[in-house]
């Protein structure tokens, strides 16, 4: 008897239009309708997919046209209007002190030399930065990444010499 019971197929009641159907059933024969949880996930997601397309249509040519000319000009206007005079000014004052201690005879014992490389290296560093990332105070960053350049130059002549 328990042979039989195992033998005869394990049905279930299809939740859409209540026929028997098979329990591992995906699909109802009777209905179509999909049973299996994630199928049916699955399909839904595929058919909003479908659909969102052509809401986007639907709203117009205008809308989408207002939309893409937003993204593509909002990263230029944030590049050229959220910069910061943090970045410039730092790289010119580090670009003049550094040019002006290297440009005096006092300095050159290593200690001071160091020091000063790490100068340059930050005032090289802030300048290219500054002009990398944002159009504010270009000209100040210019001017520092030349005078930490012209520092680094006599910093390599004082160690030379
Ligand atoms: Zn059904």
């Amino acid at each position: 008897m328990a042979e039989d019971s195992e033998k005869v197929p394990r049905t279930k009641k299809c939740p859409y239009c209540a026929e028997d159907i098979m329990e591992d059933a995906k699909k109802c024969k009777h209905c179509h309708e999909t049973i299996d949880v994630v199928l049916k996930a699955a399909e839904e997601a595929k058919d909003v997919n479908q659909h969102v397309p052509t809401v986007y249509l639907n709203a117009g040519s205008v809308v989408g046209e207002i939309k893409s000319s937003v993204t593509a000009s909002q990263p230029l206007a944030e590049i050229s209007e959220a910069g910061t005079y943090w970045l410039p000014i730092p790289s010119l004052v580090i670009g003049i002190i550094t040019a002006l201690a290297l440009l005096d005879d006092s300095a050159t014992d290593t200690d001071t030399l160091i020091g000063l490389f790490t100068f340059v290296a930050a005032g090289l560093t802030l300048g290219i930065i500054s002009i990398s990332r944002q159009n504010k105070g270009k000209g100040m960053a210019i001017a520092g990444i030349v005078l930490n350049a012209v520092s680094l130059v006599c910093w390599v002549g004082t160690l030379t010499k």
